[in-house]
């Protein structure tokens, strides 16, 4: 019967016919701060709960962005060569985070299921070759990936698909990237040659760009049309500098450059 299936619902948990968790009442109570404001509310909720993310990387940027996560009630979280003792850890901090620690090195077989699985992909600081391989299958499977970077006391986050907006597909942000660092024309990276504190920051800096990466995944999960998609903030912590730059999508891409553009990378949100 309708009326207790709703019941059970309510009490047990369960997924509805659109494949969204319907919430508790304990759920209700444990995210009310969150499901009263107006860019969550109860539907925002139920859409966290049933988000499944990726994450990858070093831990001082990983387990930050995986905490937040946790916290806010994303459902699943994949922890890219994480022990089942972080994950404990993670699960007690919120019950209804599934969290599962995936083996190191990945497999083929594992990235494909990992992305397969995941509604976003973070590559927290992971190394170049895991960022590439987990990037590029994203790209293939369309997957949204938030790649996080720390040097020195320079942070970095960008999002790359998964926004409202044409944007550079993960090729061209690869390459624009790549090249701006091959002329040197990185003016933060520039104005902050690495010293001793900057060693003794990036920790720190690690754990805030972490903390920006899990506020962008909730965005994106939350379909929220202010997200990073397409573009890097860069934050120096020496200086205090922050900045947004447009990575704007290359015409001959061999991945995307036949397509229609039909943003200029000013902000303007597509239909
Ligand atoms: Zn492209």
């Amino acid at each position: 019967m309708a009326g207790l299936e709703g019941t059970e619902c309510r009490t047990r948990g369960c997924t509805g016919a659109d494949g969204i968790t319907v919430l508790t009442d304990l759920q209700i109570a444990r995210y009310s701060r969150q499901i009263i404001l107006p860019s969550v509310g109860g539907r925002g909720q139920q859409q966290l709960l049933s988000a499944a993310v990726a994450v990858a990387g070093r831990p001082e940027m990983a387990r930050v962005a995986a905490v937040y996560l946790a916290a806010a009630g994303v459902g699943q979280l994949f922890l890219i060569g994480e022990d089942r003792a972080v994950c404990n850890d993670l699960e007690t901090l919120n019950p209804d985070s599934h969290v599962r620690g995936v083996g190191w090195p990945l497999t083929d077989e594992a990235v494909d299921e990992i992305v397969r699985q995941s509604s976003a992909v973070v590559c927290a600081d992971a190394s170049p070759a895991t960022v590439a391989r987990l990037g590029t299958r994203c790209l293939a499977v369309e997957r949204p990936v938030l790649i996080g970077r720390v040097t020195g006391a320079v942070g970095e986050v960008a999002l790359v698909g998964g926004g409202q907006r044409e944007g550079p597909c993960f090729e061209c942000f690869s390459q624009t990237i790549a090249a701006i660092r091959a002329e040197g024309a990185d003016a933060p990276r520039a104005h902050n040659a690495e010293t001793a504190i900057d060693v003794v920051l990036s920790g720190v800096i690690g754990g805030f760009i972490g903390t920006i990466i899990a506020t962008e995944v909730i965005k994106l999960t939350l379909n929220l049309n202010s997200t990073l998609a397409g573009r890097r903030l860069t934050y120096g912590a020496l200086s205090g500098w922050m900045s947004v730059d447009d990575i704007m999508p290359m015409p001959n891409c061999p991945v995307c450059g036949s397509r229609e553009i039909g943003g200029t990378g000013t902000g303007a949100d597509a239909p």
